[in-house]
């Protein structure tokens, strides 16, 4: 049976939007960059907040006023996939946050930023992700992983006994970059998370 096509709203201040936005039309879902505060006013179904820098993206959230209608809608249900930066913007703890800025704090994980070092945190791996048949191939580039997880967390996956996915009801987050691949997967598990 086809999915249904959704709208998806991609975070696109900085980092790697495009690739995510190439995954979604690719699986048959429409999406939209989210640049300026008048495009979060667009109907949407979810959110992905990609890969990047933590701290410039924080800076232009709150600088272009989308970070506190971006953080209502998250808190009011809407689904949302944060990879890698967009994990640590949604961590409640961050160790070595580094920014001034409020993060959205809604996922109840805390987090290592740069966790294995500036060079250390690029590297490849392939792991077991609950939901998912098959192991999946994961890339990690100066990565986060979360080293503790509060009520209602569930531990999707762990590298080195770290864990780097997670969802808590309407979040999804990965310390890797399943949009740098061809492994469609991922984006799938966050399309059946969307109403
Ligand atoms: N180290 C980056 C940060 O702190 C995240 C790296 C990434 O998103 N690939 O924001």
């Amino acid at each position: 049976m086809a999915n249904k096509r959704m709208k998806i709203a991609i975070l696109a201040l900085q980092g790697s939007f495009a690739e995510h936005e190439k995954i979604m039309q690719r699986l048959g879902h429409e999406t939209f960059e989210v640049r300026q505060a008048s495009d979060w006013d667009k109907q949407k179904d979810g959110l992905i907040i990609p890969g990047g820098e933590s701290t410039v993206m924080l800076k232009l959230l709150h600088e272009l006023n989308l970070f506190e209608p971006i953080k209502k809608d998250i808190e009011n249900g809407l689904p949302v996939y944060g990879t890698c930066a967009g994990l640590i913007i949604l961590s409640k703890e961050v160790e070595d946050a580094k920014s001034p800025y409020d993060r959205f704090a809604t996922m109840n994980i805390s987090t290592c930023r740069n966790a294995y070092g500036r060079q250390m945190g690029s590297f490849a791996a392939i792991a077991p992700m609950k939901g998912i048949a098959e192991p999946v191939p994961m890339t990690f580039i100066r990565a986060p992983y979360i080293d503790k997880v509060g009520e209602g967390v569930e531990v999707l996956a762990e590298v080195d006994g770290h864990i780097v996915a997670a969802r808590q009801g309407n979040q999804l987050v990965t310390a890797f970059h399943p949009e740098l691949g061809e492994d469609t997967r991922i984006h799938e598990l966050f399309a059946s998370m969307l109403k």
